[in-house]
């Protein structure tokens, strides 16, 4: 009998196995694919690799405006593949060498839950005193669209090895507004297709307003507040039709309408263990309704993001060590979108801090005023929600090119319930972007320097 027999070895699963080896317990990882999920394989890595390649064919293109002569000549998708690939084989192996340094039994093939406390694989059964399920996500489809042809997920779009001449995105959230960024950088025409009214309809509505400014000067199509009703194919184009009857297009149709949990037939149900509409419901604890199963990663249900993945994997090994770990707080998760611009935002959006709170303080530090932003000739803002009541700051929210680098700061404030007097009195680096954290801290503390009011 094991500690822990932990089935997936994706973000939540092989984080879970790891801090479990630190902490001596012996361990089971099972996996059927690839140990790193996927976020090394088909999410995070590939598509932060493509978004880097798209960066620089934008750098080619922009030189001449600031007297670098370099002209933009195209893409060749081979080697951008062979890039990607390189990045995601050399962090897949240390992966591999970093599991196998650790006293971790690894087993490849897939598992099912046979008993409460145990996980059959290749009609071998492996007991644990505890289970931790980390199975992960799948790209989700909508009814009656079959994924096929030119008709694709992210699982298959990151595989492509040419570029279309143009796309259509079913879904304007993550995964859907970074495939524009980087193919709007690659030269494609792109349209995203989003039913509810806003692209990047989680975020602040400041950062989303702004988004769709930034991409309609990209020349990026969007069709915001609309519904998508069928799509057909044939070898030239695929064509979809909303419900308005109009029609739109493409070479093809990339569909970014989220992920599901994946947990159908791997004997979940059948252990007792509750969930709702196919994700494992757990506690603030990650345990499940079965005493000895936890859950960890996309299939519990909130942000599917691989760091809240690896930080539940950390917190299951502690919690079945006995270390008693402080609860994941969800909106202390960092969220970030790695498109062109980027967004970074942790906490709640001012609409929702209002609702919370009732009276809150909204800034916005624009980045038109940071000496950086304008060397890298950036626009947008960091924005701060602060409570009325004692100035904490629950929410900051940033859109504009790298970003995304600025989370840590934001994230730090808000997990240490930081105000915007804790944060003026810090000294921020000149002429970095961090600086406009600064700068938007110190004119809440009512000393703004480089801004109005
Ligand atoms: C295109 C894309 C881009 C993304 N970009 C980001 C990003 O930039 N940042 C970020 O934080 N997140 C990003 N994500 C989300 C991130 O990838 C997931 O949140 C993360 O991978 C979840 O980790 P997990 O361990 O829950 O599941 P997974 O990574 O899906 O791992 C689950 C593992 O379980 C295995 N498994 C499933 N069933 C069985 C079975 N029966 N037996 C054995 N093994 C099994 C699977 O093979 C898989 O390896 C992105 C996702 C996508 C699709």
């Amino acid at each position: 009998m094991h500690d822990i027999v932990i089935l997936g070895g994706g973000s939540g699963g092989y984080a879970c196995a790891l801090r479990a080896s630190q902490l001596g317990l012996s361990i089971v990882l099972i996996e059927q694919d690839k140990l790193g999920g996927t976020c090394l394989h088909r999410g995070c890595i590939p598509t932060k690799a493509l978004l880097h390649a798209a960066e620089v064919a934008d750098t080619a293109r922009e030189g001449e405006h600031i007297g670098v002569h370099s002209t933009f000549n195209g893409i060749d998708m081979t080697k951008v593949n062979e890039y990607k690939d390189g990045v995601i084989g050399r962090l897949y192996k240390g992966l591999q060498g970093l599991v196998k340094s650790r006293d971790i039994t690894y087993v490849e093939g897939s598992g099912k839950l046979v008993a409460p406390n145990a996980v059959e694989v290749n009609g071998q059964r492996y007991e644990g005193k505890n289970i931790v399920l980390a199975t992960g996500s799948f790209a989700r489809s909508i009814p009656g669209l079959e994924i096929s042809g030119r008709i694709m997920t992210s699982d298959q779009a990151l595989l492509m090895d040419y570029v279309p001449a143009s796309a259509i995105i079913l879904g304007g959230g993550v995964i859907g507004v970074e495939f524009a960024s980087v193919w709007k950088s690659f030269g494609v025409d792109v349209t995203i297709i989003e039913g509810l009214p806003t692209l990047v309809p989680a975020e602040d509505a400041a950062v989303s307003k702004a988004m769709e400014r930034a991409y309609r000067k990209r020349g990026i199509n969007f069709k915001t507040g609309v519904r998508f009703q069928s799509a057909s194919q044939d070898d030239k184009s695929v064509t979809i039709t909303l419900e308005s009857g109009e029609t739109v297009s493409a070479d093809l149709l990339l569909v970014a309408v989220g992920r599901g949990p994946r947990t159908e037939n791997l004997g979940y149900e059948d252990q007792g263990i509750s969930m709702d509409r196919g994700f494992v419901l757990a506690n603030d604890r990650l345990a499940t309704n079965v005493p000895g199963v936890f859950a960890v990663g996309d299939i519990v249900p909130g942000l599917q993001l691989a760091h809240r993945g690896f930080q539940q994997g950390i917190f299951v090994a502690e919690e079945i060590a006995g270390l008693a770990p402080a609860t994941i707080d969800e909106l202390g998760i960092p969220r970030v979108t790695y498109s062109e611009p980027e967004i970074a935002s942790i906490g709640l959006t001012e609409a929702q801090a209002k609702e919370k709170y009732g009276e809150v303080d909204a800034y916005e530090y624009n980045l038109g005023g940071n000496g950086k932003s304008q060397i890298l000739g950036t626009t947008g803002f960091i924005k701060l929600v602060r409570k009325k009541s004692d100035g904490i700051v629950v929410g900051v929210h940033m859109i504009g090119a790298r970003v995304g680098e600025l989370i840590g700061e934001a994230q730090l404030v808000y997990n240490w319930e930081g105000t915007a007097e804790d944060v003026a009195p810090l000294v921020h680096a000149h002429p970095t972007q961090n600086e406009a954290m600064g700068e938007a801290f110190m004119a809440l503390a009512g000393k703004p320097l480089h801004a109005h009011a």
